[in-house]
């Protein structure tokens, strides 16, 4: 799959300004066909992890084909019916919500992943046997990119640890109810197979535990390249890897166990793209900067967990190699990347980041009370505006003037 060119990405500033989020739907679906491509011979679902990026027609694109959907807030279950995505291929995996929240996924009929002792019993004495459920597990597994992508240590809030499976299994056993599935999810940017299949190993030893067992859900984190030439989780090892653990361990109750996963990045990551405009070169004795039209208020990534993006100056492609530091126009240190080479640049060219459709418009917010950028969804060649930037009556949107 060829990444859009330089001259389509050019087209779309002119077009739409910027800054402007696009994104390249048949690398999604390559990437999506790749997954399904590798797990062919393994009893596997797919949900993807829709807070990478929710716009509607990504929902509804990904929806069509076929994936299902993981959600992680009631809203994204609303927003993935409203997509067109039916209940029982919907899955809101919970983190630390209210119990409200639970009931209203019960009302919509989609599958649960509960992820607290409290919110396990609460479901317990409202629901009984009549809503078969699953647990987020926390396996005790150190992974994943850094420390605030890692989900699954020891020291980590998601899942129930493990370690709790007495209580666990006395609430179940209290209020008769029926597990359907486990879930771990270790964290993101796992590049390392082994890591997955060492969830698995934790798996299956609790697994005989539970009667009802039809899933075992691996949550999402598979890597995506983010430099030239860097390499992600290789997902053919991976599938070979699930498929071998899981024939050594059939299920202990019959019924062979599905395999669910849940991925963000691996699905949107790299067919998005965020482009940006220089507004002011300033040397200085430390480093040049280059300040674009754009900040953590749009692409708060490489802040906020030091994520890499690679950066390219769309408009001087050929221009010589020089040493940059790329930084926002916001009133708060915001460097997208300190002493970078990029081909000469000069105020009023294009940067592009590449790896920008997940974790990037999601994460936007208004601070300086600058506009949320535009999306452009790039389809069978055709570009269509998917979400317009934001304009002067959003900033004021839901205030009440009491003066
Ligand atoms: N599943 C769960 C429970 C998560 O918390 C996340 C990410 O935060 C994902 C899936 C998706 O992770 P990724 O985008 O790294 O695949």
């Amino acid at each position: 799959m060829q990444p859009l060119s330089n001259e389509t990405l050019l087209a779309i500033a002119h077009d739409y300004g910027t800054p402007v989020y696009v994104y390249h739907a048949e690398k999604i679906e390559a990437q999506y066909q790749q997954l399904t491509h590798a797990f062919q011979e393994t009893n596997t679902r797919f949900f993807y992890a829709c807070k990478a990026l929710t716009n509607i027609s990504i929902l509804k694109y990904i929806g069509n084909l076929g994936c299902n959907m993981d959600c992680s807030s009631i809203n994204e279950v609303q927003l993935a019916l409203y997509a067109g995505i039916p209940p029982n291929r919907i899955l809101y995996t919970s983190n630390g919500i209210a119990f409200d929240e639970i009931e209203a996924a019960v009302q919509e009929g989609v599958h649960i992943n509960i992820d607290s002792i409290s919110n396990l019993e609460k479901f317990g004495k409202k629901y009984g046997n009549t809503y078969p459920v699953g647990i987020r597990l926390r396996p005790n597994i150190l992974a994943g990119g850094n420390l605030k992508i890692s989900t699954g240590h020891d020291k980590s809030k998601f899942g129930i640890p493990v370690d709790q499976i007495a209580e666990i299994l006395n609430i179940i056993q209290q209020y008769n109810l029926i597990i359907k599935g486990l879930h771990i999810h270790t964290g993101s940017e796992i590049k390392d197979v082994s890591v997955f299949v060492q969830g698995i190993t934790v798996l299956f030893d609790l697994i005989p535990k539970f009667n009802h067992l039809t899933y075992i859900d691996l949550g999402g984190g598979f890597k995506v390249p983010y430099k030239e030439n860097e390499e992600g989780t290789n997902i053919e090892l991976l599938a070979k890897e699930v498929k071998r653990a899981f024939s050594a361990h059939p299920n202990p109750n019959g019924k062979p166990l599905e395999v669910w996963f849940e991925p963000g990045k691996y699905l949107v990551s790299e067919a998005g793209y965020f482009i940006t405009q220089v507004n002011v070169l300033k040397p200085t004795s430390a480093t040049t900067f280059v300040s674009v039209n754009s900040g953590f208020n749009h692409l708060i990534r490489p802040m906020f967990y030091d994520a890499y993006h690679r950066i390219q100056n769309i408009s001087n492609p050929n221009g010589k190699h020089i040493h940059y530091s790329v930084v926002g126009n916001i009133c708060e240190t915001d460097t997208f990347a300190w002493n970078r080479l990029l081909n000469e640049t000069r105020e009023g060219d294009f940067l592009v980041f590449y790896n920008a459709g997940a974790y990037g418009f999601e994460m936007s917010s208004n601070f300086n009370s600058r506009f949320k950028p535009a999306e452009v969804l790039v389809l069978n060649g055709e570009t269509h505006l998917i979400r317009k930037r934001d304009s002067w009556q959003d900033l004021l949107k839901n205030q009440i003037e009491v003066l």
